[in-house]
This record gives C-alpha cells, sequence and structure tokens, in this order.
C-alpha cells in the first residue's frame, strides 16, 4: 500500500510562477524570464534536469520571496529548453506533488528541501462513476466548443486512471490560479475529481449558454467579444455552404469591372480595393466606403459614347425647330459644330493611321478641341434650351450642373475619400449622371463661382475644361483620371465680368441678349403656349388667346429680358382653365382670353403704367442701365433744399455711379453761368440725388448723362422730357463717352415705352445689332457733349 511508504525527501532548485502550475502527467510550455527563476532552470541541468514549480500566492509580485510561495508544488523536469535573450522557452512534464519543508539557499536562486505527497486513490464505485461522468462531460464539452489540444483530449480519453484524469483535469479546466491551487493541495483523488465534476458542469453550462444566443445570461460574458466570436462563425458557417452574401457581392462587383471597359491602370486600382473589401470584415466600416468607391468607380461611363455624327443640316433643322428667332446664335453654333466635325475626322483618321503603324506621327495624348461655348445673357433668354438642342441635333445626352454659389474646389474636384461622406465632384457626378463620356455638359452660372480659403475653384474648373488638360482630369475621390477630352462642354453666366480672366481666355463667348417685344409674342405663339397646353393636359383648340391678349400679357404681366415669367404667366392661365374645365365635367366649352378676360385669368396687372404715360417732371431723368438680369431703365431723382452744400447720393449706388455723380456736380459747378446761377449758389443748397428701387444695386459709369440732365433741371427749373431715356459716361468737361450694353439698354427702353433715347455718338455702331422692330419704333440722338443733351432733353430752352 502506497501510504505506508517513507515519503521520498528532495533537495531542488526552485521555479516560481506567477499563476500556473504544471501538475503531475501533464506537460507544458513555459517561457522564464526572471534571473532567480533561469538561475534555477539552468542549475537544474546538472542534477538530473529536475527542479521545483511553485506558484506565487499573488501573480502580480515581481520578486518573490519563500512565503511569497504556497506550500505544496510540482517536481518537474525540463524537457526541452531553448534560451532566446536572456530568456528560457521550455517544455516542461509534471512527475510528483511535492510539500516544502524547509529553504535551503535564496541566491543566487532558491532552494527547497521538501517531501513527496501522495495522493489518496480510492477504488469504489462512487469513485468510478466520478470518472465515467466526468469522461462523458468533457466529450460534451468539446463538442461545445471547448478548447483543447487535440492530442490532450486523445491521452486523457485513451486509458487515463482516476488520479492522472483528476491532474489532467485540473490543468485544462479553466479555473482561477486559486482553484488550482486548491487542487492540487487535495490529497483525496475522489474529493479532487469530484470538485472537477462541478467545475466541469459549470463550464459546460457556459459552453450551452453560448450557444443558445437567446439566453439572457449571456450578459455575463463580454458583449463585444462574444459577439465577434459569433460574427466570425456565421462567416465560417457561411464560407463553408459557399453562398456567402459577400462573397456573391465581390463577385459582381469583380463582374462589373471587367465590364466597366476601364482603362488598363484605373481597373488595377479597381482590383486592388477590391481585393482590400474581400479581405475586410462585414463589420468594419471601412467596407462601406470602399464599395461606394467602387460603384462609382464602375458606374462611370469609361468607354460608352455615342457615335459622332454631326451633320450641319439636321443640326441646323433641330435648333430652328426648338426655337424661334436666334439667327445670329444658331448661326455661330452651326459654324462651331461644322469645326467640331472636321476636327473629328481629322482625329479619326490620325488614328487609323496611327493603328496602319506609321510611327513617324508622335502619339498624341489628348485631343485638340476647339474652345468652350459660354452662352452670356440674363435668366430665360433660352441658354438652356439651345443647349438641349444641341445636344439632341448631334445626338448626344445632355447634363446640367449648376455652379452657382461654389466656393470650395471640392465641389469641381470632389473630396479625397478619407473624409466622411466624400463625394466625386460635381464634374464626375454630372459624367455618372449623363452614362456617356461624350455628353453635352452645361455648367450653368460659372460668374457665380467664388474662391475663399477652401481653395479656388475656377482653377479646377479651369483643368476640366482645359483641352490640354482634361483627358486626364483627375478627381480627389476617384483617384484615378477620367478622360473628359470628348466631353462638349458648354458654360453659361449671366455677367463675364466676373469670370477670371485666365477662365475667359478659353471661353467662345457667345451673347444672348434678350428679346423685344415682338419676338416675345412669336415665341409665345409658337412656341410656349403650345409647350404649356400640353404640359397642362388641356385639349388643342379649346383656348383661344387673342393676340393682343399675349401683347397685353407680356407688357402688363412680365418685365424683363428673357421668357421665363411669360411662361410662367401662361402657365398659370392654362391652370385656371383647367380648373374650368374640371368644374365643367362632361360639357365642353371654348375659352376666349381677350385683353379684358386676363384680370380672371391672372389677377391684376402687375405693371399698369407704361412710362410713356407719365408726366415730364423737374429733377428727373430717365437713365439706361445693363445689369444681369439684361437692360433696365433708371430713375434718377434730384432734390434741392437749403444747406451747405452738400451732396447725398441714395439708392445703393456702386463707388463708380457715386464717382459719377460727384463728376456730374462738378460739371454743373463749373458750368453755372451758363444755367444761369450766381457763383455762389451751391453754397446754400444741400443736393441729393436719388435713384429709386433702392434694393437693386446698380453701377457703373454710364448713368453720368442723366444724373447731369436731372440736376440742371433741377436748379434750373425746367422739367426733362419723362419719354427720353439717356445713356453715357460724361467728363468734368461735359464730354460724352461711349458706354456698353447699349444693346440690352435700348431693348429695356424700348419694352419700358420709351420713345426717344439719347447715344454718345461713338455707340452709333451698336445699332446694327438691334432688331429692327425696336430700332423703327425709336427716335436716336446721338451726342457728344452734355449741351447737346441738355437741349433734347430739357422741355425749354435755358436762358443764357
Ligand atoms: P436660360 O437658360 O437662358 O435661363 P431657358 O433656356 O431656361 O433660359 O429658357 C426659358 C424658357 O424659355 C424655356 O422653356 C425655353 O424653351 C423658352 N425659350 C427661350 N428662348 C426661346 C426661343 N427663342 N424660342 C422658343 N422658346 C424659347
Amino acid at each position: 500500500m502506497t501510504e505506508t511508504l517513507q515519503p521520498k525527501e528532495y533537495l531542488l532548485p526552485v521555479v516560481p510562477i506567477r499563476d500556473g502550475i504544471v501538475f503531475p502527467n501533464t506537460e507544458m510550455i513555459l517561457t522564464f524570464g526572471r534571473q532567480r527563476s533561469v538561475a534555477s532552470i539552468e542549475a537544474a541541468q546538472n542534477t538530473g534536469k529536475r527542479v521545483l514549480f511553485v506558484m506565487q500566492r499573488n501573480q502580480n509580485i515581481n520578486d518573490p520571496v519563500p512565503s511569497d510561495l504556497h506550500g505544496i508544488g510540482v517536481m518537474g523536469e525540463v524537457v526541452q529548453m531553448l534560451k532566446n535573450e536572456g530568456e528560457i522557452n521550455a517544455l516542461v512534464r509534471g512527475l510528483v506533488k511535492v510539500e516544502i519543508g524547509t529553504y535551503e539557499a535564496i541566491e543566487p536562486f532558491f532552494v527547497a528541501r521538501g517531501y513527496e505527497r501522495i495522493d489518496t486513490v480510492e477504488d469504489d464505485d462512487e469513485a468510478k462513476a466520478l470518472f465515467n461522468h466526468l469522461t462523458t462531460q468533457l466529450r460534451l464539452a468539446v463538442k461545445l466548443g471547448k478548447t483543447i489540444d487535440f492530442l490532450t483530449f486523445m491521452n486523457i480519453m485513451s486509458g487515463s486512471i482516476p488520479l492522472t484524469l483528476s491532474y489532467q483535469l485540473a490543468s485544462i479546466l479553466d479555473l482561477k490560479p486559486s482553484e488550482r491551487q486548491e487542487l492540487l493541495e487535495m490529497n483525496s483523488v475522489k474529493e479532487r475529481l469530484s470538485k472537477e465534476t462541478f467545475y466541469l458542469s459549470r463550464e459546460v453550462k457556459v459552453l450551452e449558454l453560448e450557444q443558445n444566443i437567446a439566453s439572457k445570461t449571456q450578459a455575463k460574458f463580454d458583449k463585444n467579444i462574444k459577439e465577434q466570436v459569433l460574427r466570425e462563425r456565421i462567416k465560417t458557417i457561411e464560407s463553408e455552404l459557399g453562398e456567402n452574401e459577400e462573397n456573391k457581392e465581390i463577385k459582381e462587383l469583380a463582374d462589373k469591372i471587367k465590364k466597366a471597359g476601364m482603362p488598363e491602370d484605373v481597373r488595377k486600382k479597381a482590383e486592388k480595393e477590391l481585393s482590400r473589401l474581400a479581405q475586410m470584415s462585414q463589420y468594419n466600416p471601412e467596407t462601406s466606403y470602399v464599395r461606394t468607391y467602387l460603384d462609382t468607380l464602375v458606374e462611370l461611363p469609361w468607354s460608352i459614347a455615342t457615335p459622332n455624327n454631326v451633320q450641319i443640316k439636321d443640326a441646323e433643322k433641330i435648333l430652328n425647330q426648338d426655337h424661334y428667332g436666334l439667327a445670329k446664335i444658331k448661326e455661330r453654333i452651326l459654324e462651331y459644330l461644322a469645326v467640331l466635325k472636321l476636327k473629328n475626322k481629322e482625329e479619326e483618321e490620325d488614328e487609323k493611321e496611327e493603328k496602319k503603324g506609321s510611327t513617324k506621327k508622335e502619339k498624341k495624348g489628348h485631343k485638340s478641341s476647339p474652345t468652350i461655348l459660354c452662352f452670356v445673357g440674363p435668366p430665360g433668354v433660352g441658354k438652356t434650351s439651345i443647349g438641349k438642342s444641341i445636344a439632341r441635333s448631334i445626338g448626344r445626352k445632355f447634363v446640367k450642373m449648376s455652379l452657382g454659389g461654389i466656393r470650395d474646389e471640392a465641389e469641381i474636384r470632389g473630396h479625397r475619400r478619407t473624409y466622411v461622406g466624400a463625394l466625386p465632384g460635381r464634374i464626375i457626378q454630372g459624367i455618372k449622371q449623363a452614362g456617356t463620356k461624350n455628353p453635352v455638359f452645361m455648367l450653368d452660372e460659372i460668374d457665380k463661382v467664388g474662391a475663399d480659403f477652401r481653395g479656388d475653384p475656377s482653377s479646377a474648373l479651369l483643368e476640366a475644361l482645359d483641352p490640354e488638360q482634361n483627358y486626364a482630369f483627375s478627381d480627389h475621390y476617384l483617384d484615378v483620371p477620367f478622360d473628359l477630352s470628348d466631353v462638349f462642354f458648354i458654360t453659361t453666366c449671366n455677367i463675364l465680368d466676373t469670370i477670371p480672366p485666365a477662365l475667359r481666355d478659353r471661353l467662345e463667348v457667345i451673347h444672348f441678349p434678350g428679346y423685344t417685344e415682338v419676338e416675345k409674342f412669336h415665341i409665345a405663339k409658337d412656341y410656349l403656349l403650345e409647350k404649356q397646353r400640353s404640359a397642362h393636359g388641356i385639349p388643342e383648340k379649346v383656348v383661344k388667346l387673342t393676340d393682343p391678349a399675349v401683347y397685353e400679357i407680356i407688357r402688363r404681366y412680365t418685365r424683363e429680358a428673357g421668357v421665363r415669367n411669360l411662361e410662367r404667366q401662361i402657365a398659370g392661365m392654362f391652370r385656371k382653365v383647367a380648373r374650368k374645365i374640371a368644374d365643367l365635367g362632361k360639357k365642353k366649352e371654348t375659352f376666349h382670353i381677350a385683353p379684358p378676360d386676363l384680370h380672371t385669368y391672372l389677377g391684376p396687372a402687375i405693371f399698369t403704367s407704361m412710362l410713356a404715360e407719365k408726366k415730364d417732371e423737374v429733377g428727373m431723368s430717365t437713365g439706361m442701365a445693363w445689369t444681369e438680369a439684361g437692360g433696365e431703365i433708371l430713375f434718377i431723382e434730384v432734390a434741392l433744399m437749403p444747406g451747405r452744400g452738400v451732396l447725398t447720393l441714395t439708392g445703393q449706388l456702386g463707388d463708380v455711379m457715386k464717382e459719377s455723380a460727384t463728376a456730374a456736380m462738378s460739371y454743373v459747378r463749373s458750368k453755372h453761368k451758363a444755367f444761369g446761377l450766381n457763383d455762389k449758389f451751391f453754397q446754400k443748397i444741400d443736393v441729393h440725388v436719388h435713384v429709386p428701387e433702392g434694393a437693386v444695386p446698380k453701377d457703373g459709369p454710364s448713368a453720368g448723362a442723366a444724373i447731369t440732365t436731372a440736376i440742371v433741371s433741377a436748379f434750373t427749373k425746367i422739367p426733362v422730357k419723362r419719354a427720353m431715356a439717356m445713356t453715357g459716361e460724361i467728363t468734368l468737361r461735359g464730354r460724352v463717352l461711349e458706354i456698353g450694353g447699349v444693346k440690352e439698354k435700348v431693348i429695356a427702353a424700348h419694352r419700358a415705352g420709351i420713345r426717344m433715347v439719347i447715344l454718345p455718338k461713338n455707340n452709333k455702331k451698336d445699332l446694327e445689332d438691334i432688331p429692327k422692330d425696336v430700332t423703327k419704333d425709336l427716335t436716336f440722338h446721338f451726342v457728344e457733349h452734355m449741351d447737346e443733351v441738355l437741349k433734347i432733353a430739357l422741355t425749354r430752352k435755358l436762358q443764357k
């Protein structure tokens, strides 16, 4: 019987272990780094490789003394060892349990004298039952996912006896260090096995809970870790089944990349991103960015283009079909298309030659395309709709992007992908929207592009438009170049002044001057009425709008250079008609609309009195201005009051206009004698010049003549002819200088009911551009000097 044997005595080097036990009959790999431990292991090499492993009571102690160690340890054998930079990795095997008696040495390592502790091995039914139960439970635990080294598991299952099983289990169960030590210190194998039954069933329970996701007790576990583990499992299961959603998506994307017709380097980039995506966990937030990026890449029309077939004859037909008048503009556009066609032909021939292998010619990096069209004009004059017609006439897609208010370069060129919510810039978005690489691309309101600290959008714009560079346009988001050289860019703006010179240089400007009353009448009759009728679902021939009614709408319900409001008013009229038709039910009726009926359909007239109907007044003149919205007439009012010779200017006047008012005042003072004023007249009087409609900013020098006339009229008390509009910059000597925008100004004056116009002599040449149906109603006076202006504009002669 084992109990009767004398326990063996050992003198062994001691190796403290922070939180583990090398149980008898088990093996493990340990790493020793502490000086004493290393010294012990090395010393053991000379003494049969035996050492005594003892666990620390507190694992956090770095340099334990004997009292920090448990009283019972295990003598073990260092089976193999590997020294590595002062550390020792060793495979150790536990042999027998030893109870420490005394420590014989402390330095350079602990040496302890101890006695073997031999367990009591019970051989009763209970012990057998425990043994059987434990092996079954262990099998179950493994089935539920307990991880055990396979060899250990095999060892346990094939031929363990209760004693060895009790130690093997103690080393593989999920236990706290103190629980392990307790197991080690037990003398009875049955007792140890029975305690292990408890621990093992606890573990099995935990594993079962883990499997049962619905179980509320899962909160016991670290939620994140658990979720991750489960997700990984799902992923593995799905990939086992071979039908992973992610895989499907990756495959689809790979397919799309193949079919997208990308250039070589772009395809490579896309494939690289795709493989990155494939490797990412589905739950990595970055996947959605990569996916959106790839979606954008594959959706871009890298090699989709509508064929080039510009037939000038057809284009002309289409432009005429869609638009009334605009003869000069259409002519310019057709010329432009003809040049485009010739260039295309040339390029095609070049390409053919290149294909034939003629090596003489250097390969062109880009296509040479003509400069970019720029339509300049007030709103509603047909810029967009001409653009659409161009697209239709050359069989290309049409896209329009408004650049109004853009201040950030990234709006044009995109945000880098590192930004959250990054998107491609508007150019690339437009191309994506068009779905072809050669659409007609209208960039609206390029005069409204501003620059600030976020970079200069116009330089990005320039890069997109410049045929020298745009074959490899770089969008920050795309990160790969896109070829824009086949895009037919058209830009539009209201004024040219605010466009940066570098950009302006590239533009081939076509002016849209605004329509005359007669032109508007024809546009309404031939286009807008029909368009709005069908848009409102009103049957043909139900509405009969008389010609005078059309003119009435133009004159009394709109005042604009274009036809946008006119179209709106017509739409309003048809809405009312539609409502009436609906109310009538099945009864049929036709609607005759003459001028007196307009009140019912459109409400009271918006512009009640025509200028020509107003009285001539003292201190009030009519000027002509040119604004973004086209031409405009201005009323200049001058009031005199007792004071000290102060000149006040109001009505949102710009600096240039203020200067011109000051110059006008100086001119009047210097010529006071001619106006019959005494030389001190100015000292006791304040002059207030006001230009009403203060909300509209006004600027420019061209109101000089009108301001001077109003001031002279105020001082001399001679009224100014109200239906006489004038424009011209003046010098201090009274010379009248040439100004710009004559065409728009004259059309606007005509629209307002003016019948007499004073223009600087040097602007005579501009009359050519003005439509005949405007000039025929007007009398023009061309002048060089203020004297002439006053002679014509004032109702009476000045007394000398
Ligand atoms: P813009 O782009 O210059 O602001 P739009 O092209 O939007 O102006 O024109 C406004 C409306 O007027 C559109 O419905 C357009 O078809 C119509 N329109 C403008 N000019 C003409 C024209 N010459 N003939 C026929 N319709 C016209």
